[in-house]
């Protein structure tokens, strides 16, 4: 496994394009784009790692996997009334099918679904405890303590988060949020806002691996259909072709990460911060789809 992902490393430091960072904040603007990273856990715990493994970076959008699970925990399958489970087919940010279907996001991964996610961890928590919450939800699951929140990064998402507030504000409208607006989105912001190495997001992602010896912070049933979601909505508007390419349930941030599940194997982290025109990580998703090919994994 080891020589693989060594192999796999080397030739991603080859390849002619890397991608462009995002650059709607300056933190994440300025990080430098030529690096990679990946890691893969195995359900016993083992890990294996090439690249920039050791470099944290923002976890982004991989955050809504955590705060689904700890949604769904709370209140169950009453979240679906508030949320929906389609494919969005828009961008991560997009606010045309909102109004259309009043004001009830279609799946949790996108903004304004996320968005409520985090409004329902909320309800009856300052967000100080929601975000403990989340933090140690996350620590628990990858076994380890050392993992934070960039304050300067979520200061910077509020700073330059007008279209989220617009998301927020129309969810309002429609009833569709328990809390004010500004304060589901100062949590969103910082649960976007935590920094992990690909280590440690390996490590966090083995409760969705369902297997023997992987922890079961969340119940099997949960995790297949958390994993279902990541599959069909992980990749916003790109989840069709990171299916077609790579034939794994993913969830990407525009950090540059992508956590990915091999059911029943294994977890695996991939950071590039250059990402596609969907958003999604350029080399992230390169690399998957040849590991993928290589280790004969997919769930088809
Ligand atoms: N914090 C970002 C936003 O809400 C997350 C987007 C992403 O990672 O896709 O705009």
């Amino acid at each position: 496994m080891q020589e693989i992902l060594d192999e796999l490393v080397s030739g991603m430091r080859q390849e002619p394009d890397w991608g462009e960072v995002a650059n709607y904040i300056p933190e994440l603007g300025s990080i430098p784009l030529r690096q990679f990273a990946i890691a893969i856990s195995t359900p016993d715990g083992r890990l294996f790692s090439a690249g920039d493994a050791d470099t944290p970076f923002s976890i982004q959008s991989v955050s809504k996997v955590f705060t689904l699970a700890i949604a769904l925990g709370r209140v169950g399958d009453q979240l679906w009334h508030r949320v929906g489970r389609e494919p969005s087919g828009n961008a991560f940010n997009s606010i045309v099918l909102l109004e259309n279907e009043k004001g009830r996001p279609r799946n949790p991964f996108i903004n304004a679904g996320a968005i409520v996610t985090t409004d329902e961890i909320l309800a009856g928590r300052t967000p100080g405890q929601a975000l403990a919450e989340i933090v140690q939800f996350i620590r628990a699951a990858a076994d380890d303590t050392e993992i934070h929140i960039n304050k300067a990064v979520a200061r910077s998402e509020t700073a330059n988060g007008n279209r989220n507030f617009a998301l927020a504000h129309f969810l309002a409208s429609y009833d569709n949020l328990k809390n004010p607006p500004e304060m589901v989105l100062g949590t969103y912001f910082h649960q976007c806002a935590i920094e992990m190495t690909v280590r440690q997001l390996a490590r966090a992602g083995r409760f969705l691996v369902n297997a023997q010896g992987s922890p079961t912070i969340i119940s099997r049933e949960r995790a297949r259909r958390i994993c279902a979601l990541m599959m069909t909505c992980g990749h916003y508007n790109g989840s069709g072709e990171f299916a077609f390419q790579v034939g794994l349930p993913g969830k990407s941030g525009v950090g540059g990460g992508i956590l990915a599940v091999v059911p029943g194997v294994a977890s695996i982290a991939v950071w590039s911060p250059g990402l596609n025109a969907q958003g999604n990580s350029l080399l992230g998703t390169k690399a998957l789809a040849q590991l993928a090919r290589r280790m004969g994994w997919s769930v088809f």
